[in-house]
């Protein structure tokens, strides 16, 4: 499929205060930004385009004050539309942005960090993938890591379903398989809380699937939660609001390595891997999507 060449991406949106540090360890820019944005672009829409949203936002930078936003707010920039939740009760209004325009918005918002719901807007209630967060204690090795990612993905494997595997930019890795939106949240969530479960089952000294703080050290929490209903992951792409600007960078499954850890991948160093000529290892992630048997 041909891309549109990322140089030419034009946005309408007015950027206030280019030259505004947003990671001030790292001397990186609003503007910095939307030039690594208009980059991952190509990759990054259908992940964050007909998505509720759950934003981060750090108005001074990484240094300052943040909030998590999962609602419009008062002079809200017209590029990030608010749209109605059809399960809502209280009447607030989530956030979507359909275009490149919308994720520049984000960055003028100061959403250092950009959350989506695993579904589109299309079909709200049948998530498009399922998501398992791989969070490490203190004091557990980065091979285990990637280890415990080999052993979703036969997990997954087992329920006939492809698997992807991206950096947190924090401190873990999420392996995440695309699903052609059949089953409902409640399903979906099951299934992953069964793998997690499965798990710690047959490695109890490795694995945990309850989110008990105090037995963290030493184990892998295998958190199968960012597969609720309005629950949350960080998209493949975002930047995270943290010094060192690491991102979630979508990988291969051969270039998990003891030399690659959680927070390697960065704005800073990611431009060749967007590059036209380079390959997008999630290139088959919408086209492998199968149905969660039931
Ligand atoms: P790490 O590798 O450090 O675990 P992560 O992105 O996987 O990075 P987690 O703490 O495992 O971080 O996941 C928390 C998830 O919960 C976030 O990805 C986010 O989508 C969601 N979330 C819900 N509420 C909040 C909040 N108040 N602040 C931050 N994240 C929140
Ligand atoms: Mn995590
Ligand atoms: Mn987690």
């Amino acid at each position: 499929m041909a891309k549109a060449p990322t140089q030419d991406l034009k946005t309408s949106v007015q950027l206030t205060h280019p030259e505004r540090i947003y990671w001030p360890d790292d001397g990186v820019s609003k503007q910095d930004l939307v030039d690594y944005y208009a980059l991952a672009w190509p990759r990054m829409a259908p992940f964050v385009v007909d998505r509720p949203l759950a934003l981060l936002r750090c108005p001074d930078g990484t240094k300052g004050p943040r909030f998590f936003q999962k609602h419009a707010w008062k002079g809200i920039n017209p590029h990030i539309e608010e749209i109605v939740d059809p399960e809502d009760k209280d009447g607030e209004k989530l956030l979507r942005i359909n275009d490149f325009d919308g994720l520049v918005a984000l960055v003028q918002s100061a959403a250092l960090e950009i959350h989506p719901w695993g579904t589109t807007t299309a079909h709200w209630e049948k998530p498009d993938m399922i998501i398992m967060d791989l969070d490490p204690g203190d004091d557990v090795a980065w091979s285990a890591v990637i280890a415990a990612a080999k052993e979703i993905k036969q997990r997954f494997q087992v329920l006939g379903l492809a698997s992807f595997v991206k950096t947190s930019g924090g401190k873990g890795l999420h392996v995440v398989a695309p699903l052609k939106p059949k089953a409902a949240w409640p399903e979906v969530k099951a299934a992953a809380e069964a793998i997690a479960d499965g798990m710690s089952a047959d490695n109890p000294e490795k694995y945990l699937s309850v989110a008990t703080k105090a037995k963290r050290t030493g184990h892998i929490f295998v958190d199968y939660l960012r597969n609720g209903r309005g629950n949350t992951a960080v998209a493949s792409y975002s930047t995270r609001a943290r010094s060192g600007t690491a991102v979630s960078m979508p990988l291969a499954w051969d270039e998990l390595t003891d030399r690659t850890g959680p927070s390697s991948f960065t704005l800073k160093n990611a431009a060749p891997r967007l590059g036209e000529r380079s390959a997008d290892p999630w290139a088959d992630f919408f086209e492998a999507a199968e149905p969660l048997k039931s």
